[in-house]
């Protein structure tokens, strides 16, 4: 009986600092949003798994972006600058964030980054998370969109496996589309999955690598 009752006292200990935690969280993104809005920033947070093709897309996207806005990114990354290279080749300006081992990036480490970029001579941001789609849930980092990349070379079962993710963002894009019959992915049940667990997001499908659909994207993005 009593050591049920330790472990009772140790369970509800866990959830107040989970509170705590959350709620800092959130406050840290919510002043980089309005750090962001005073300099008429606008910012979108992409997501996705490692090889999901996150930078692909933000290649792509700043192909089609950088004559109508001025335009950053930031790639975040566990220990390599490859991204960023990748990104750099489009002619923009990339700050590279390296988590040193961390899994997601934070509203702090995003404020670091936002404090060494010229914001008013900005007016979209874009930032590459870590390829992770766990615990950037529980880590807004204070933008003003988040898009959800979706590989069908992840299978067929990511939207039902990663419900926060998808309840969080505003667009999912259903990349590697072409790979959909070779990795048995039906693409229709697929983007029925995202709405079913998110009914409000927008649902893209793209072949980034060949610049299918990015047109799409970024009108989802409202941009
Ligand atoms: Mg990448
Ligand atoms: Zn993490």
């Amino acid at each position: 009986m009593v050591a049920a009752k330790d472990r009772t006292q140790n369970d509800s200990l866990d959830i107040v600092l989970d509170v705590d935690l959350s709620k800092r969280t959130s406050q840290l993104a919510d002043e980089n949003l309005a750090l962001l809005d005073e300099h008429g920033v606008r910012a979108i947070d992409v997501l996705g798994s490692v090889g999901s093709g996150k930078t692909t897309l933000i290649q792509q996207m700043v192909r089609r972006l950088k004559d109508n806005y001025r335009l950053a990114v930031i790639a975040g990354d566990i220990t390599t600058r490859i991204d960023a290279g990748r990104i750099e080749t489009e002619g923009v300006q990339v700050l590279q964030i390296q988590t040193g081992g961390a899994c997601h990036l934070d509203g702090k480490i995003v404020r670091r980054a936002l404090d060494r970029l010229d914001l008013d001579q900005i007016d979209l941001l874009i930032i590459e998370n870590v390829g992770n789609l766990i615990c950037p849930a529980a880590f807004p980092i204070g933008t003003h969109k988040r898009l959800l990349l979706l590989s069908v070379t992840e299978g067929p079962y990511m939207a039902v496996k990663h419900p926060v993710m998808v309840r969080q963002a505003d667009v999912a894009v259903i990349n590697k589309a072409d790979l959909a019959e070779a990795m048995e992915v039906d693409l229709q049940k697929l983007e029925a999955d995202v709405r079913s667990v998110n009914p409000q997001i927008e649902v893209v499908t793209t072949v980034a690598r060949a610049g299918e659909g990015i047109d799409d994207v970024i009108a989802a993005l409202g941009l």
